[in-house]
């Protein structure tokens, strides 16, 4: 069969971008190297859409949770992968899980049985010279595959590893302790700083060395990861100083809740923990430094014993793990497409989205996109405030390019409603998401096809 898209991985982006695809007339050729000799570390078999990990979902609640939220609208969108997922649906409360198996042959069988997609087992090592293409070959992108994607796009926008740093939600950071400010005042107050004691700092570095941690896989082990990006509990067993010495740093920040009549600037703390601003709409604010190996409720437990971040809500925690991932706000337009070499879209976890739901999502838009291109029409994205565009936008341009790491959707990716008291935020979120989104249905049904 000839071919009107190319698409390059047969997981769970893959997969989606094929059948939303085909479902609009395209012809599509599906190549996936499980089956035809490869495989990944992760992978056990050679169905498609294989779930590597859990077999969740997660929270299925669309109306206080931003992933059930996006369950929501993928429903909406005739997503396969939801809809295999329904038949595969195993009890798990609020939350949507499934049974891995009988999840992969739903869609594998769902796929092979479209006229409109030939599926080949087959590894394609370089990214193809021309014609439409969707790369969806997730965190464990073959290695050949790997280099020609990182000669296309420079080397040092290409990640093996994503060292990611605990997430803050803004408006959970007690400004009454906290101080906007960068260090020795050079350039803008662009820095929330948290000021710890010596006793708060020596009894953090103690919980960071006696916390319990997760460990590398065998194969992530031998996967090397740059010493800029070394877990925070590693740099504590390395000495109590070299908190203070690194990220911890407190020199050139004068704490103005500390000022007297003799030091109406204040003081310096014994040892500071800062937060970046971490998307443009300046609601998300993640802590330098701090990528770490401790297990997710350590992280939370040690965390709000900051002084600042008692009440802290975490958009996402801090974690380190083999992951292949572009720059994608640097290297990608809004369409998700190559600057360098449009014909090549980008979809699922390779384009810095973090989880089943989210990878999908994304390869879900790709296939839209895709089959909008060929249709010849001009593509009009999901309204930023959806759970679709909100992720979209943070991947193609929104979240800050410097410090570019892997993201879970999460309310912190919303234009923020600030009228909103904070209990009922979620509800209102879903609310104007849910209408904005319905709005953008009806206007591409009145494209034509
Ligand atoms: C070890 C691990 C555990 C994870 N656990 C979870 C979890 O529990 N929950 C969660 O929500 N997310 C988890 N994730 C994150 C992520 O959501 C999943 O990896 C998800 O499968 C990503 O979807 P994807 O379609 O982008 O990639 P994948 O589902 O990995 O699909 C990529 C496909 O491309 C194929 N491929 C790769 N290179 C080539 C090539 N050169 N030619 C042809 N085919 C190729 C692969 O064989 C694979 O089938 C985990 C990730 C990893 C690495």
């Amino acid at each position: 069969m000839t071919h009107d898209v190319h698409i390059i991985g047969g997981g769970l982006a893959g997969s989606e971008a094929a059948w939303q695809l085909a479902q609009r007339g395209a012809k599509v050729r599906l190549s996936e190297m499980r089956g035809g000799g490869s495989t990944t570390p992760a992978h056990h078999t050679d169905g498609l859409a294989e779930l590597v990990c859990s077999n969740s979902f997660r929270s299925d609640d669309d109306e206080k949770n931003a992933v059930g939220l996006l369950h929501h609208e993928m429903r909406r969108l005739d997503s396969l992968i939801m809809r295999a997922g329904e038949v595969a649906r195993v009890p798990a409360g609020s939350a949507m899980a499934v049974d891995r198996e009988l999840f992969s042959r739903e869609v594998q069988q769902a796929l092979e049985a479209h006229p409109n997609i030939g599926i080949v087992r087959e590894r394609v090592d370089t990214l193809p010279s021309a014609g439409l293409t969707i790369i969806a070959t997730g965190p464990l992108t073959a290695a050949t595959l790997a280099e020609s994607i990182g000669q296309a796009t420079g080397a040092d926008s290409l990640a093996f590893f994503d060292a990611i740093a605990p997430i803050v939600h803004r408006d959970s950071i007690d400004m009454d302790v906290c101080w906007m400010a960068a260090r020795w005042d050079k350039g803008g107050k662009d820095y929330i700083n948290c000021p710890m004691t010596k006793e708060q700092y020596l009894a953090f570095v103690q919980g960071l060395i006696d916390g319990e941690k997760g460990s590398f896989k065998e194969w992530e082990a031998n996967t090397p990861y740059f010493e800029g990006c070394m877990p925070i509990e590693v740099m504590a067993e390395r000495g109590v100083e070299t908190l203070r010495f690194g990220p911890m740093k407190p020199v050139g920040l004068d704490n103005p809740h500390a000022a007297t009549p003799e030091h109406p600037n204040g003081r310096w703390p014994y040892a500071v923990v800062q937060l970046r601003q971490d998307n443009k709409l300046g609601t998300l604010w993640n802590m330098v430094g701090f990528q770490t190996k401790l297990k997710h409720g350590e992280q939370v437990r040690l965390f709000r014993t900051i002084p600042g971040l008692e009440n802290a809500e975490f958009a996402r925690l801090g974690g380190m793990h083999r992951n292949t991932f572009l720059n994608s706000p640097t290297l990608l337009d809004r369409q998700l497409r190559l600057r360098s070499a449009p014909h090549i879209r980008f979809a699922g976890q390779i384009t810095g989205c973090e989880g089943y739901v989210e990878s999908s999502a994304v390869g879900l838009l790709a296939g839209m996109m895709a089959a909008t291109e060929l249709a010849g029409h001009d593509w009009t994205p999901p309204p930023p405030t959806s759970a679709c565009g909100a992720l979209l936008a943070h991947i193609t341009g929104d979240a800050e390019a410097a410090d570019y790491q892997p993201m879970n959707v999460n309310f912190g990716l919303f234009p923020p409603l600030p009228e909103v008291r904070k209990k009922q935020r979620k509800e209102a979120y879903t609310e104007r998401a849910k209408e904005d989104f319905s709005g953008w249905l009806t206007q591409l049904e009145a494209v034509p096809a």
